[in-house]
């Protein structure tokens, strides 16, 4: 991959109609060179649909990702939790894939009141048992748990590098700006350079050159992520971050998750261009 790309996080708001495919037409038009397609509520294209947007996708020249749904929880405490979060994953995963998306997002778990320790043991259990099935199927997808925005969340980077690092066909969604939220601090171009050199210690450089990454403006209290804002509403200080990545020649895909989606995912794209 050449270096960084920029989209939206869903259909840009501007697209034609709320279609996956207009969405692509509409990001080409915009000059940004990704999207990520947004399973949130559930995965609700079969596979000749999502043949039709691999297709536009190739002819249009944008990258794809996709983002399962929400309802996911890899600790829960029922076994039919557990069995529908692994579907759900694994259906964004088939789809997705059909699509031409190389990576797949999903939120991991919540901790529920367990010690982190333990709840980690039961989500690599899980999405292990999830990924070998991907393996037996042949798909090759990246699956990327998120860095999360509440301290309520399982999603710490130390959890999510770890993930990565011992589970294969599984490596990172950068979300830094819920890592901002959740600490309170990690906002400056010395503490964003900092988690790109964890990164490359654990992952290998390779890691750096296959980044998946969401940004957005933030609000947010002790707890953690609030809601999401447009970049300039909120304190992110989006300029140091993406000079970081320029700085350290990050690859792949930048996805931004503003309301305001287009807007802010051309302030990144332009801010990173003018560095
Ligand atoms: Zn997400």
């Amino acid at each position: 991959m050449a270096g960084l790309l920029f989209g939206t996080g869903g259909i840009p708001h501007s697209a034609r109609t709320a279609s996956t495919i207009d969405g692509i037409e509409r990001s080409v038009e915009l000059g940004l060179g990704c999207m990520e397609i947004e399973f949130v509520q559930g995965v609700r294209m079969g596979e000749a649909g999502a043949r039709l947007v691999a297709e536009a996708a190739v002819r249009e020249g944008v990258k794809l990702s996709a983002h399962a749904p929400y309802f996911i929880n890899f600790n829960a405490h029922e076994p039919e939790k557990i069995r529908a979060s692994q579907d759900r994953l694994l259906q964004t995963a088939r789809i997705g894939s059909i699509c031409g998306a190389e990576s797949i997002v999903f939120h991991p778990a919540f901790y529920l009141g367990d010690p982190p320790e333990q709840a980690y043991n039961t989500v690599k259990k899980y999405l292990k048992e999830a990924t070998e099935q991907l393996k037996r199927e042949n798909n090759r997808v990246w699956i990327r748990p998120e860095i999360m925005g509440r301290v309520s969340q399982f999603g710490t980077i130390n959890e999510v590098l770890s993930l990565s690092t011992e589970l294969e066909m599984v490596a990172p969604c950068m979300d830094f700006t819920h890592w901002h939220a959740r600490t309170g601090i990690f906002n400056s171009y010395q503490e964003f350079t900092s988690i790109l050199l964890q990164i490359k210690e654990r992952l290998g450089r390779a890691a750096l050159d296959n980044m998946h990454i969401h940004i957005s403006g933030i609000a947010y209290n002790k707890k953690g992520e609030i809601k999401h804002l447009n970049l300039k509403e909120s304190d992110f200080q989006y300029t140091e971050l993406v000079k970081a990545l320029k700085d350290y020649n990050v690859k792949g895909l930048v996805i931004c998750e503003s309301p305001n989606l287009e807007e802010d995912a051309l302030l990144l794209q332009a801010t990173y261009n003018t560095l």
